[in-house]
């Protein structure tokens, strides 16, 4: 494991601080949404509108749901001493990597694989 003690506990930090900002973003979302949901709208374009804002909001949601459950589970692997590690090779993620995506389970070299596989498979 190439990272330190302070290291790790930074990116815990970091993690835990992203989580709680998105699951606020959640909250209050969804609050907005309950506001809206029941009230008629006698313009039937203004309800239109309403409609595709919601679809909108609720496909938000739905990846910031994702991405929440990928933060909470990177801070177990934190937790467990998996952090850092590639889940592909077993190799050690490095730093900068880290830091420009925190929740990345693949080394540059299998993110590189694993996108070149996909590219086989969609042709
Ligand atoms: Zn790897």
């Amino acid at each position: 494991m190439a990272l330190t003690k302070e290291e790790l506990q930074a990116f815990e930090k970091q993690l835990c601080d992203w989580r709680d900002e998105l699951e606020n973003a959640q909250s209050e979302s969804m609050h907005a949404m309950h506001e809206t949901e029941g009230t008629a709208y006698p313009d039937p374009t203004d309800q239109a509108s309403i409609e595709t804002d919601r679809n909108f909001n609720l496909r938000i949601q739905d990846r910031e749901r994702r991405l929440i459950r990928k933060i909470e589970k990177t801070i177990l692997r934190l937790r467990e001493g998996e952090f850092g590690l590639c889940e592909g090779c077993g190799g050690d993620i490095s730093i900068k990597r880290l830091q420009a995506r925190p929740v990345t389970t693949l080394c540059i070299e299998c993110k590189h694989e694993q996108e070149q596989e996909e590219r086989t498979h969609i042709s």
